[in-house]
């Protein structure tokens, strides 16, 4: 199923993303943790591709178990920055061969080998390129991109970045899904900014519950997103604790998306990380919200 189909339903929904493992080593592990979550029938699964490829096999292969033996709607991310035409092509191809209907058409992130690299010489130098690149090529995919309510860490300014999100959206996506953010009220002031910019497509927002203290600093490096002292103080207090600090980080995230909902969002997705226990105690705080 489509994702732009799931977001037209006049309900509410609650998603999870997974990433695959490194190595074939870790795979049995996360297929056991992917299966977990997908028992609980999120709206849909989302799953990462690894920077500069490395991943790509697993990310098919788990997007396909799930949507197969679960029913579980999937999207495959798909990035591009290191790629070429033809491993692009050859990407799209393989998803079409495995049922894959949605696709998360990123850049990706850059590794110290990107960043040191000659970008005239970059194939897809944006995820616009790669939107271009998947309708030219016909497949007939629901295609979403990414959006940073706190600015891309690359990006000048928001306006420029929102001028670019624009380009993305009208090459071709469906629907935008966020970086996380720890503090509602800029996503609410992004989504009053795009909307001006004259961006319609549906916006997802995308909610990390933090729960351990470790996460917080790897977090902030890969996101730049705004730590609001509540959650500052929640990290404080029971940081010391894994136990304390996975139940104070999943009452966060439950929180966040309570207040989501509360004003008017419809669609919500979590960074599951592979932890079954949280996406389900996530799910169980919401049951009567999510109907
Ligand atoms: P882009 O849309 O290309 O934007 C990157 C920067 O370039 C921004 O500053 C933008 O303003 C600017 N820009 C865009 N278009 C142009 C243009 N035409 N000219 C000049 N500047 C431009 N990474 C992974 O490796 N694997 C994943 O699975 C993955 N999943 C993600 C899922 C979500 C929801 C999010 C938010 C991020 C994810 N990432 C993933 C990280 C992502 O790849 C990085 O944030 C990356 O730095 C940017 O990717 P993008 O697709 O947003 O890039």
């Amino acid at each position: 199923m489509k994702i732009s189909d799931i977001l037209k339903q006049d309900k509410k929904t609650l998603s999870f993303e997974v990433f695959p493992p490194k190595t074939s080593t870790g795979l049995e592990s996360v297929r056991f943790a992917v299966e977990e979550i997908a028992r609980l029938k999120p709206s849909f699964m989302s799953v990462t591709y690894g920077a500069g490829g490395g991943t790509s096999r697993y990310t098919l292969d788990i997007a396909k178990d799930i949507k197969d033996s679960s029913a579980v709607p999937t999207i495959a991310h798909l990035t591009c920055v290191s790629s070429t035409k033809e491993t692009v092509r050859e990407q799209i191809e393989q998803m079409k061969a495995c049922g894959i209907e949605n696709v998360l058409a990123l850049r990706g992130d850059l590794t110290p080998e990107l960043e040191q690299s000659d970008r005239n010489n970059w194939v897809f130098s944006h995820a616009v390129d790669l939107i271009r690149e998947i309708r030219e090529s016909e497949a007939d995919f629901c295609i979403g991109g990414a959006c940073y309510p706190e600015v891309h860490p690359e990006s000048e300014n928001q306006k420029e970045d929102i001028k670019y999100l624009k380009e993305k959206v009208d090459a071709g996506c469906s629907f935008l899904t966020t970086q996380m953010f720890f503090d509602n009220n800029l996503l609410y002031n992004f989504l009053y900014k795009i909307r001006e910019a004259g961006i319609t497509v549906p916006v997802i927002p995308g909610v990390m519950p933090i729960t351990n203290a470790n996460q917080v600093e790897r977090a902030i490096k890969l996101s730049g997103s705004f730590m609001p002292q509540r959650f500052k103080n929640l990290v404080d207090q029971f940081g010391y604790s894994p136990e304390a600090m996975k139940q104070a980080g999943i009452v966060y995230a439950t929180d966040q998306i309570i207040d989501l909902f509360a004003n008017g969002i419809k669609n919500v997705h979590v960074y599951s990380m592979n932890k079954p226990e949280v996406a389900e105690k996530i799910m169980d705080n919401l049951s009567n919200i999510l109907g």
